[in-house]
């Protein structure tokens, strides 16, 4: 393993020591305040944030109406009930995603990696409703991230993370990015579920091609496994499609979404088709806080803003000439390897170490987020504009340049 640059080792000037665990390596800098696409700290500087959060503040910072409706929802007096009882907010986001997407059910957690958690789970037991009790492995493949739980730590391609929590989950394998190579190793008896995200995100920003997602639909279908595609990053309007199976034209048979879902509040969800969940019964998974309604009163409002065409089309206008710009960057200034992307999610190759630049980006006032040693994530907030957009990319040209 070459790399010892986690993707959070952003900037390179690093915070003082705090009672926080030592479980991150954070730029010093304090956000006081935000704006748009922009952060304040204590000194008054501003940035232009390319992070979102790691794509999670797909409305930037101070959004009107997500304020109020979280204002709103807390005059209710309810911020959490018992998955024991009905939530009004719980019900009506559920209903909204299946009206919106394939899925029959939906199960709402706290995070991405519970979200991909609970997906195992379930898959495993629709594979057990017909299949013999081995049919309960999952298969990711080469670059994944899916979480640094039990389960999800064992279907992440990162040794870094792994193996100092040997041993993990067993029934999870990783594979090659290789259809001949699924199709000759997976197992109709043995394999339950294959999870992939449509464009991998910590992996280095890489879309899988349309005829690898194509292809293992059919073969997934073919050995009745569960297909599940984690569109924690790149879902929910990234590509400027709402959902990324949408970008992709393959319908997987569960997906689960986290990061922008309740606007920086913690949610999750796993989007669930008819088939697998007329498997789950009273029992089979929980959570003590997941859907309460607050935060699905918020994620309510985040999907009616992301769902609209008029922001899907701007992310998919915008973001082409995005790529445009990163592409131009790159042949003007000689510092890029490769452009990859979509829509709002973009990743530069750097032949510098990533992490220098990230640093420099961060004192010229930009902040930007590393995946790999060689990869910076461009990932704006959806509501970005071409301006505040060229303002950040000049400073990001003068990180690159600096060099
Ligand atoms: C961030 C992320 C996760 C994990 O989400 P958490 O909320 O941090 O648990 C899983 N999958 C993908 C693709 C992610 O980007």
């Amino acid at each position: 393993m070459a790399s010892t640059l986690a993707p959070e080792t952003a900037a390179t000037p690093t915070a003082p020591a705090t009672g926080l665990l030592g479980t991150y390596k954070r730029a010093p800098a304090l956000f006081v305040s935000g704006c748009g696409c922009e952060l304040v700290d204590d000194a008054g500087k501003v940035y232009i944030d390319f992070c979102a959060g790691i794509a999670t503040n797909a409305l930037g910072y101070a959004d009107p109406g997500l304020a109020a409706t979280i204002t709103q929802s807390l005059a209710s007096g309810l911020i959490h009930l018992s998955n024991l009882y009905r939530n009004a907010p719980g019900e009506a986001l559920a209903n909204w995603l299946v009206e919106r997407s394939f899925a029959s059910n939906v199960f709402f957690s706290n995070s991405g990696a519970e979200a991909n958690e609970g997906a195992f789970k379930f898959a495993r037991k629709w594979a057990r409703s017909f299949g013999p009790v081995e049919k309960c492995e999952i298969i990711s493949v080469r670059g994944a991230f899916h979480g640094r739980l039990g389960m999800t730590l064992a279907a992440t391609d990162r040794a870094q993370y792994r193996t100092p929590f040997l041993p993990l989950a067993g029934g999870i394998s990783i594979a090659e990015r290789d259809l001949d190579d699924l199709a000759a190793t997976m197992d109709p008896d043995r394999v339950a579920a294959v999870i992939v995200e449509p464009i991998q995100g910590e992996g280095g920003v890489r879309p899988m091609p349309r005829e690898f997602l194509e292809g293992l639909r059919a073969l997934c279908t073919e050995r009745r496994v569960a297909l599940i595609f984690d569109e924690i990053q790149c879902g929910l309007g990234r590509t400027g499609h709402f959902f990324a199976y949408e970008w992709a034209g393959v319908v997987p048979d569960m997906v689960t979404l986290a990061k922008p879902l309740a606007g920086g509040l913690p949610m999750g969800a796993i989007l669930v088709s008819a088939p697998i969940a007329a498997t789950i019964a009273p029992g089979d998974h929980g959570t003590t806080y997941g859907g309460g309604p607050l935060v699905a009163s918020a994620a309510q409002y985040v999907l009616g803003r992301l769902s609209d065409p008029a922001m899907l089309a701007h992310v998919r206008e915008v973001g082409a000439w995005l790529g445009d710009e990163l592409r131009a960057i790159g042949a003007r200034t000689g510092a890029l390897r490769e452009v990859r992307g979509t829509g709002f999610m973009w990743g530069i190759d750097t032949h510098e170490p990533a992490a220098a630049v990230v640093g420099r980006a961060f004192s010229g006032g930009l902040l930007l987020v590393g995946a790999g040693e060689h990869t910076i994530r461009v990932i704006p907030p959806l509501v970005a504009d071409r301006e505040v957009l060229s303002r950040g990319l000049a400073r990001l040209e003068a990180a690159l340049t600096a060099g």
